[in-house]
């Protein structure tokens, strides 16, 4: 196993703008703040999404588009360093008008309705996502 152990930084509470991309909103908040490591928990709605599920199989992510609002039931992931920059890695839950959930992997063009976020921010040797050959995805190394 990969892993370091890390004291807790600082604890961050708050709401994340109207129609501002869910993943990039949460990088765009991390760079202004310094914060290169940390795990966060979100829930609110999407006006839209974009998630993805990876082909194991031919080590492509396939994405696929929610075109509807929906509730965030639950939206959790870490944030960690990629080619120096912060960079979130999260899954969401989402559901529709008639509780039906549908669920992925979080990519860029998920616009915000209402998100409410908790973000842990943790101090210590860096964790760094590099190309993992065995598996083909950007996975931690030790920085
Ligand atoms: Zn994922």
């Amino acid at each position: 196993m990969i892993a370091n152990s890390y004291e807790r930084g600082r604890s961050f509470l708050g709401r994340l703008p109207l129609e501002g991309d869910l993943a990039g909103s949460i990088e765009g908040f991390c760079r202004e703040n310094g914060i290169t490591l940390g795990m966060f928990t979100a829930l609110g709605a999407v006006k839209s999404a974009r998630l993805a599920y990876y082909d194991q199989e031919s080590r492509e992510y396939r994405g696929f588009a929610v075109d509807e609002p929906m509730e965030m039931v639950s939206c959790m992931g870490n944030i960690s360093l990629r080619d120096g920059q912060p960079i979130v890695h999260a899954h969401l839950a989402l559901s529709d008008g008639e509780g039906r959930t549908i669920s992925g992997h979080l990519m860029s063009g998920t616009p915000i309705f209402a998100c409410e976020i908790f973000i842990q921010e943790l101090l210590g040797e860096p964790l760094v996502r590099r190309q993992d050959e065995e598996t083909g995805l950007p996975l931690w190394r030790r920085g």
